[in-house]
C-alpha cells in the first residue's frame, strides 16, 4: 500500500487562533458520478452517505463495523464498504476521492482522516468538530418538486452553532412555502447537461386566486405562495390590492379593475390576456376579490384556459358574501333564526334573488352582491313577492377595510336610507332577521388600528376607555346654512371612524341640514348621542336631551346622551395639533388665544377660560379665551397680552369645530388687531375624535 502519492505536495494548514471565526466560502458541488469517501459506519455516517447518494455521488464507506442504517445501504448495494479501519490509501484507491466525510465517533480517528485529507488536498467534513474541518455541511432546504419553490436550494451555516443554522433554515423553508419570499423563477432553467436541441416552448400556468374581501391577510397561504411565483398578475379592483406592492419590479401587474358602470377591460379581453401570457411561457396569477367562483366569472376564465391548452388551477378565497356580513357582526345563519342563506347577484335587478328565494324557507337570509344601484327595484319586488316591509336590512360597505361602514334599516326604507347615507359600492346587502345580531355583536372585524397613522401620546389609554363600548354613536351637530359647516362635521366623523373602525358612527343635525335625529334613530336600534358642541351651552341643556327623548320615543331603542365636548384637556391637545400642523414653534413667550364663537352663556365661556389658564407651563406662554359674544373681545384680550412683558408673540386659533361665517369673522378681527391666525379647524384633529369617543363611553 503506498503511503504517499506523487505530485501532491502536502498542504500545511496555517495556525489559527481557536476563537477566530473560520472564514467560509459557500460552494455548491456537482457530485454526480464522483467518488466520495465516508469514514465510519454509524448513524451519522449513514445519514451523510444518504445525502451524498441523493446528490448522485458514488459513495465508498470505510469502517470496521456497521450500524443498522449503514448495513441497509450496504446490503442494497447503494454504497461500497471496506470492512477495515481507515488507511490513508482509502483516500486515493481505487481512485482519488473528491470529498471525504468522517464520522467515526472517535476524535483521534476523525482528526487523522482530516490530516490525511489535507495532505492529499481533498476537502474533508468532520462531523464531530466543524471548527477543525476544511469543509462542512450547512443546514439545507430544497423547494418541493411541483411547488413554486422547485429548484431552489437554501443552505445556512450557523457560525459554529448548527442548531441556529437549522432554526434559520426552517424559517426560510416556511417562507418558501408560504410565498412570503420571492421564489419566482427569473430566468429559464438551463443546465449544461440538457442537450435537447430544441426545447418545446414552455407554457405557463394559470392560477385563479381568490384574494378574499380586501384585507391582505385574508388571502389563503396557497394564494400567497402562487402570487410570489407569478410572472404576471392580472388584478381586480376588489381584493387585497396592497399585496401588489410587494411584488418584484419585474412582475407585470395588469390592472383590469372594474369600477361600477365602468368596464375598462372586457371579460373576453381578460380571458385572452391570461391565455396569451401563459402561452408565452409566463406563470399567471389571476387575482380576484373574494372567491373566484362566487359571482366572479372565474369559471369562464378556467374554461378559456383549458380550451387553449393552458393548465389552470383554482385557489379558493374567502367570499365577501359571508365574510363581509361577519365583519359587521352578522352571521348569515344563526341558531334559532335561520339555518340557510341565499347568495344572489342583484346586478341585473331582483330576478336572480327572487328565483333563488322561490323554494327557500321564508327565514332564509338573503345576501345580495352588486345590489346598490338596483336597490329600490329589488326591495320593491321582494316586498311584492311577500317579504315583510319590516324585514331588517343591513348595508355593509367596504368590508374588511378601514372604511367599513354598517347601516341598518328595514326593507321598506332601504332605498331611501341608502340614498340619504350615500351608501356606495362595494357593499353587501343582507336582508333577514340575522341583521338584528349586529346590534348585539357590533362590528367584529377587530380593531386593527388605522395603519400608517402616526401614533400619539395617550392614544392607547383613551381608546382603552372608549373601545369596550359597542353602542352606535350618533354625532349630533346643530346645522348651518353654510355648506362648510357640514364639511367640518364630515371631517370629524371621518376621524372618529378611523379611530374606532369597528363602531357604527352616524351624523344627525338639529336644524338646517338632513338627516334629523329621528331620521337616524329610525335606522338604528339605540345608541349614544354625542353633541358636537365645545361648550356646555344652551343646546346641551335644551335641544339635545329633547332630541334624545324623541329618538328613544320612536321605539327602536334607547339613546344615552353624552356630555358636551368641552372644556376638556383633549381640546387643548387638539389646539396643539393645529399649532404643530401650522409649524408654530412652542415658545414660552408666545401666547395662545382660543377664539370661541361665543354664547349667551357667559359661564360656559368663563369655564373654558379657567381651563385654558390652567395650562400654563407647557412650553407656551399664557392660554386665554376670547369670544365673538358672551366673553372678552379679541381686542381686549390682545391688548392685555401686549401689555404683558413676558409675551412677545400672540397667536389666535378658532375654538370652533368647523369652518364657516363665524370663523370668517374671527379671521377678519384678528387681521384688524394685527395678530396671527392659526390655520385649520379642530374638525381635522385626532384629539377631537378621541374626545368624541371618550364622551360616548361616558354617556348615560
Ligand atoms: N367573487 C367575489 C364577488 C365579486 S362581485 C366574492 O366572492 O366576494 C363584486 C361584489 O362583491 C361587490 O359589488 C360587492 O357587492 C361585493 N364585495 C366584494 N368585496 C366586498 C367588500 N370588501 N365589501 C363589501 N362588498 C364587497
Amino acid at each position: 500500500m503506498p503511503e504517499a502519492l506523487p505530485d501532491r505536495p502536502p498542504h500545511v494548514v496555517p495556525d489559527r487562533a481557536p476563537e477566530q471565526a473560520r472564514p467560509d466560502y459557500p460552494l455548491a458541488l456537482d457530485l454526480n458520478g464522483r467518488r466520495v469517501l465516508v469514514v465510519g459506519g454509524g448513524p451519522v455516517a449513514a445519514r451523510r452517505a444518504r445525502g451524498l447518494l441523493d446528490a448522485g455521488a458514488r459513495v465508498d464507506v470505510v469502517a470496521p463495523e456497521l450500524g443498522p442504517e449503514m448495513t441497509i445501504l450496504v446490503s442494497e448495494g447503494a454504497v461500497r464498504w471496506s470492512p477495515v479501519a481507515f488507511r490513508v490509501a482509502d483516500l486515493v484507491l481505487p481512485e482519488p476521492a473528491w470529498l471525504v466525510h468522517t464520522a467515526t465517533g472517535v476524535p483521534d480517528v476523525d482528526a487523522e482522516v482530516m490530516r490525511a485529507a489535507d495532505a492529499q488536498r481533498v476537502w474533508c467534513v468532520r462531523a464531530d468538530l466543524a471548527s477543525a474541518s476544511s469543509a462542512w455541511t450547512p443546514a439545507v432546504s430544497r423547494g418541493a418538486v411541483g411547488s413554486p419553490a422547485e429548484g431552489l436550494t437554501v443552505a445556512v451555516t450557523g457560525g459554529g452553532d448548527p442548531r441556529r443554522a437549522v432554526a434559520v433554515r426552517d424559517a426560510i423553508a416556511a417562507g418558501l412555502e408560504s410565498g412570503s419570499l420571492p421564489v419566482r423563477r427569473l430566468r429559464p432553467v438551463s443546465h449544461p447537461s440538457s442537450v435537447a436541441p430544441v426545447d418545446p416552448p414552455r407554457i405557463g400556468r394559470v392560477w385563479l386566486v381568490g384574494g378574499g374581501p380586501g384585507d391582505a391577510d385574508l388571502i389563503t397561504v396557497r394564494g400567497r405562495t402562487v402570487l410570489a411565483a407569478a410572472d404576471v398578475v392580472v388584478a381586480d379592483r376588489l381584493g387585497p390590492r396592497s399585496l401588489l406592492d410587494d411584488l418584484g419590479p419585474d412582475v407585470e401587474v395588469i390592472d383590469v379593475g372594474k369600477t361600477p358602470g365602468h368596464h375598462p377591460i372586457s371579460q373576453e379581453r381578460i380571458n385572452e390576456l391570461i391565455v396569451e401570457h401563459a402561452l408565452a411561457g409566463r406563470d399567471v396569477v389571476r387575482l380576484k376579490g373574494g372567491d373566484p367562483f362566487v359571482l366572479g366569472r372565474g369559471g369562464e376564465e378556467a374554461l378559456h384556459c383549458l380550451a387553449n391548452g393552458v393548465p389552470v388551477e383554482v385557489v379558493p378565497g374567502v367570499t365577501s358574501a359571508i365574510s363581509v356580513p361577519a365583519a359587521a357582526g352578522i352571521p348569515v345563519t344563526q341558531r334559532g333564526i335561520t339555518a340557510s342563506f341565499v347568495v344572489a347577484s342583484a346586478h341585473e335587478g331582483a330576478g336572480a334573488a327572487l328565483e333563488a328565494l322561490r323554494d327557500a324557507p321564508v327565514s332564509s337570509t338573503l345576501v345580495l352582491l352588486m345590489g346598490i344601484t338596483t336597490l329600490r327595484e329589488t326591495a320593491e319586488q321582494l316586498m311584492a313577492a311577500g317579504r315583510s316591509p319590516s324585514t331588517p336590512v343591513a348595508f355593509v360597505e367596504s368590508g374588511w377595510t378601514d372604511d367599513q361602514r354598517t347601516t341598518v334599516t328595514t326593507l321598506e326604507k332601504a332605498a331611501d336610507v341608502a340614498e340619504q347615507e350615500a351608501v356606495q359600492a362595494p357593499a353587501i346587502i343582507v336582508i333577514g332577521e340575522v341583521v338584528s345580531m349586529h346590534a348585539q355583536l357590533g362590528d367584529l372585524r377587530g380593531s386593527r388600528g388605522s395603519r400608517g397613522r402616526r401614533g400619539r401620546q395617550g392614544l392607547q389609554g383613551l381608546q382603552g376607555r372608549a373601545s369596550p363600548d359597542l353602542r352606535e354613536v350618533v354625532l349630533l351637530a346643530h346645522g348651518s346654512p353654510d355648506p362648510r359647516h357640514a364639511v367640518g362635521v364630515a371631517a370629524v366623523v371621518d376621524h372618529v371612524r378611523r379611530l374606532a373602525p369597528s363602531r357604527g358612527i352616524h351624523t344627525a343635525y338639529l336644524d338646517h341640514h338632513p338627516p334629523s335625529a329621528t331620521d337616524v334613530a329610525g335606522r338604528l336600534t339605540g345608541g349614544v348621542l354625542v353633541p358636537l358642541l365645545l361648550t356646555r351651552a344652551t343646546h346641551v341643556r335644551g335641544d339635545v336631551p329633547v332630541a334624545a327623548a324623541e329618538m328613544t320615543a320612536l321605539g327602536h331603542g334607547a339613546y344615552a346622551v353624552a356630555g358636551a365636548l368641552g372644556p376638556d384637556e383633549l381640546l387643548f391637545v387638539a389646539c396643539e395639533e393645529l399649532l404643530a400642523a401650522g409649524k408654530f414653534a412652542r415658545d414660552e413667550r408666545t401666547a395662545v388665544i382660543l377664539y370661541a364663537g361665543g354664547s349667551s352663556d357667559r359661564e360656559a365661556i368663563a369655564a373654558i377660560g379657567a381651563a385654558a389658564a390652567a395650562r400654563a407651563g407647557r412650553g407656551w406662554g399664557p392660554w386665554t379665551v376670547a369670544a365673538l359674544a358672551g366673553g372678552d373681545t379679541l381686542a381686549e384680550v390682545v391688548e392685555r397680552l401686549h401689555a404683558d412683558p413676558a409675551v412677545d408673540r400672540v397667536l389666535v386659533l378658532s375654538y370652533m369645530i368647523a369652518d364657516g361665517v363665524l370663523r370668517d369673522r374671527m379671521v377678519a378681527q384678528a387681521q384688524q388687531v394685527g395678530v396671527e391666525f392659526v390655520p385649520g379647524t379642530l374638525s381635522e384633529t385626532d384629539a377631537l375624535a378621541e374626545l368624541v369617543l371618550v364622551r360616548a363611553a361616558g354617556a348615560r
